[in-house]
C-alpha cells in the first residue's frame, strides 16, 4: 500500500512520485490550500492539498487512515525538528481507507489524559509517538540481549507457565485443574526450579525471556506479572557469570543509546551498601554517603545515643552540604521517613560560623563535639543529621531520608547510568513474627564456603554466593549458585523450618534429581521491565509494558479481573464462598451471636 514510510522521505527524493499511508495527526487550513500531518510508527510526513481538494480534505479529521499519492517537493520552510522536515507532499490522489471517531485522549507526546483513560484506551494510547518509542526501544533491548546471549552459546527454552509452586517468597497465583477437582497449578514465580533442573539435565548455559507471576502489591517498579531475562550455567564461577552479563549490559546501552559502559562495574558488599548507603540497592549518583558514630559515642552520657551502642546497633549520620537552613517543616518530613521505616527520632545539626550548632548539642562532651567535627570533616552551612538504634532499622532509616533529601535538593545526575555489583548478601532472613528463617534471595542459594559451619549456630551470620546487579538504585537483577548436593539442600530446608514430609511433598522431585549427577551451576534473573523504564527514563514500568495493570491491579481495558459464571465455576468445582465485604457482615453476625450464647 506504500513506497515509503512516514520517517523516509529526505531532500534527496524530491521529484519522486511517492505512496503514503497513515493516520491523519493534525490538519491545519491555510487559504486554499490545507496540510495533513500524516502519521505511522516511523514519523511523520507533511501533505500539502491544493484548492481542489477542498471538500475531500474538509471532510478528513483527526485519526483518519488515508493513503496518498503525490510527488515530493522540497519545502518552503523547513522544520528541523522533524525527520522528514525539509520536504513535503504535493497530493495528486487521496483516499480515506478508514474514519474515526473523535479520541478520548490526545495522540501525541504530550497528553493530558488521566492515566484511568489512558488504560481504557490502550491501543490508543500506544499509537503516541513515545509510546511507540519505548515498546520499540524495548524489543531492541530484548533482541540485543538474544543475540549476544546466543553468541554465547546460550540455549533458549521455554518452560511451562502451569507448574507447582516455586518458592520466591511472594504469594502464587493458583490456576484450579478442571480434570483433577480441588487440585491447583501455580504460575511461576521464577522459572528457577526449571532452570536448575535443566543444568542437571546438561544443557550448561540456559536463558529464557519469561513471564513471572507473584502475587503482590503493585508499584512503580512492580507489577504483577513481569518479564525477567533469566539465565542459568554450570561450570562457571560467580565472578564470571557477573562478567559475562556485564558484557551484556554494555552491548544493550552501546546498541540502544550508543552509550559507553565501564567494566567492570564497581563491587560492593551487602554490609558496605547497608553501613555506607542503608540499602542494598545503593544510588551512587550521587554522596551523602553514611559516617559510623560509633567511636565518637562509644563513652557517650546520652541516652539516645546509647541506643546505638553494642551488637548489632549503630550511631549514623550523613552531612548535607549547604543546608544548614532546613527549616523546622524539613525537619518534621524527615522525621516522618525515620518512623514510617520504624526509627524512633532523628538527631540535627548545623554547623555555621565555624562551630556545631544545635538544641542536641548540650548532651556532648567538649571532647565529643571536638571528635565529631574532625571525623566529619565539616564546612561552613552543613546540616548534619545523625540515627541511632538498630542497625538495620537505623540504616534503612537513614538510607531513605538519603534518598528523599538527594531528589529535594536536587543532587542526582540524571544523565548517568552508575552499575554496582552488592554482594555477600546474608543467606537467611530471621523473621521476629513467625520466630524462623526466611531465605533471602530463595532456598537453593549457596553459602559462602567460610560461612558453612556457622549454619546452625548462628544462621543469620551466613553468608550467601548472591549478587545483585544494581542500576541507579533500582534492582536489575539478582542472582546466585546454587547449592548442588541433595544433603546441603536437604539441610537448607531444615534450617527453613520444612519437616521431613514437606521436603519430600514439595520438592521431593528436585531433591531426587540431585542424586544423578549434578553440575555446580548458578544463575541470574534481569527484570526487563525495569531494564527498559531506566533506559526510556520512566518512571514507571506501565509506560514500557504494552497492555499492564493500573495501580489498582486492574486491567480496566478488558475489565480483568472479572467474575466467573456459574457453568465455569462448575466446570472446576469451584465456589466462592464469600465476597470481602459480606465476610465482614458474616464475621459481625457471628460475633453477635456468640455474644448472645
Ligand atoms: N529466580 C531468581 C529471582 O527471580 C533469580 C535467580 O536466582 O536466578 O529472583
Amino acid at each position: 500500500m506504500k513506497t515509503h514510510n512516514n520517517g523516509e522521505l529526505r531532500i534527496t527524493h524530491v521529484n519522486e512520485e511517492v505512496r503514503l499511508v497513515g493516520w491523519v495527526a493534525k490538519k491545519r487550513n491555510l487559504g486554499s490550500m490545507a496540510f495533513i500531518d500524516l502519521r505511522d510508527r516511523y514519523g511523520k510526513t507533511q501533505l500539502v492539498f491544493d484548492e481542489t481538494f477542498h471538500d475531500q480534505v474538509h471532510d478528513v479529521r483527526s485519526e483518519y487512515v488515508i493513503s496518498v499519492l503525490g510527488k515530493v517537493v522540497e519545502r518552503q520552510s523547513k522544520n528541523p525538528d522533524m525527520l522528514t522536515g525539509d520536504i513535503e507532499i504535493v497530493v495528486e490522489k487521496l483516499e480515506v481507507i478508514n474514519t474515526a471517531k473523535t479520541t478520548p485522549l490526545i495522540i501525541d507526546n504530550e497528553t493530558d489524559a488521566l492515566e484511568a483513560v489512558r488504560m481504557k484506551y490502550r491501543y490508543l494510547d500506544l499509537r503516541r509517538p513515545n509510546m511507540q518509542a519505548n515498546l520499540i526501544q524495548r524489543s531492541k533491548i530484548a533482541s540485543v540481549i538474544r543475540r549476544f546471549l546466543d553468541e554465547q552459546d546460550f540455549v533458549d527454552i521455554e518452560t511451562p507457565v502451569l507448574g507447582k509452586s516455586t518458592p520466591e517468597g511472594a504469594r502464587d497465583y493458583l490456576v484450579p485443574s478442571r480434570n483433577y477437582p480441588g487440585e491447583f497449578y501455580a504460575l511461576p514465580q521464577s522459572p528457577q526450579i526449571y532452570k536448575q533442573l535443566l543444568m542437571i539435565s546438561g544443557f550448561e548455559r540456559y536463558y529464557q525471556i519469561a513471564k513471572c507471576f507473584r502475587d503482590e502489591d503493585l508499584r512503580a517498579d512492580r507489577q504483577m506479572e513481569f518479564t525477567q531475562v533469566d539465565i542459568e550455567t554450570s561450570f562457571l564461577s560467580d565472578r564470571q557469570i557477573q562478567a559475562m552479563t556485564e558484557e551484556m549490559m554494555q552491548k544493550v546501552f552501546k546498541e540502544v543509546l550508543d552509550r559507553d559502559i565501564t567494566a567492570p562495574f564497581k563491587r560492593m558488599t551487602w554490609s558496605e551498601a547497608m553501613h555506607t548507603y542503608g540499602t542494598d540497592k545503593p544510588d551512587t549518583r550521587f554522596g551523602l554517603e553514611f559516617h559510623d558514630l560509633g567511636e565518637v559515642f562509644a563513652n557517650t552520657d546520652f541516652k539516645v545515643l546509647q541506643s546505638g551502642l553494642g551488637e548489632g546497633k549503630v550511631i549514623k549520620a550523613i552531612v548535607v552540604p549547604n543546608y544548614a537552613s532546613i527549616t523546622r517543616k524539613g525537619i518534621d518530613k524527615v522525621l516522618d521517613i525515620v518512623k514510617a521505616h520504624g526509627g524512633h527520632g532523628v538527631l540535627d545539626m548545623k554547623f555555621v560560623e565555624g562551630k556545631l550548632d544545635g538544641r542536641i548539642l548540650k548532651f556532648f562532651s567538649e571532647a565529643e563535639i571536638a571528635n565529631l567535627e574532625s571525623q566529619l570533616n565539616l564546612v561552613e552551612n552543613d546540616l548534619v543529621l545523625a540515627v541511632s538504634g538498630d542497625f538495620e532499622v537505623s540504616c534503612t532509616a537513614l538510607g531513605a531520608i538519603r534518598s528523599y533529601l538527594a531528589n529535594e535538593l536536587e543532587l542526582i545526575d540524571h544523565d548517568a547510568y552508575n552499575f554496582l555489583w552488592v554482594t555477600e548478601f546474608p543467606l537467611l532472613e530471621y523473621d521476629a513474627e513467625e520466630d524462623r528463617y526466611f531465605a533471602r534471595h530463595h532456598p537453593f542459594t549457596r553459602a559462602m564456603d567460610e560461612d558453612k559451619d556457622l549454619i546452625d549456630t548462628e544462621p543469620g551470620k551466613v553468608r550467601a554466593i548472591a549478587y545483585d546487579m544494581i542500576l541507579n538504585g533500582y534492582e536489575l537483577g539478582g542472582g546466585s549458585l546454587r547449592i548442588y548436593n541433595n544433603e546441603d539442600q536437604t539441610k537448607m530446608f531444615e534450617v527453613l523450618g520444612f519437616t521431613h514430609e514437606e521436603i519430600r511433598n514439595q520438592f521431593g522431585f528436585f531433591i531426587d534429581a540431585f542424586e544423578y549427577g549434578t553440575p555446580p551451576h548458578g544463575g541470574i534473573a534481569f527484570g526487563l521491565d525495569r531494564l527498559a523504564m531506566l533506559i526510556a527514563k520512566e518512571n514507571t514500568i506501565r509506560e514500557v509494558i504494552a497492555f499492564p495493570k493500573n495501580a489498582q491491579a486492574k486491567d480496566p481495558m478488558m475489565d480483568a479481573p472479572s467474575k466467573a459464571s456459574d457453568a465455569q465455576l462448575a466446570e472446576l468445582y469451584l465456589s466462592v464462598v464469600k465476597a470481602k465485604e459480606e465476610n465482614n457482615w458474616y464475621n459481625f453476625c457471628k460475633q453477635v451471636l456468640f455474644g448472645i450464647m
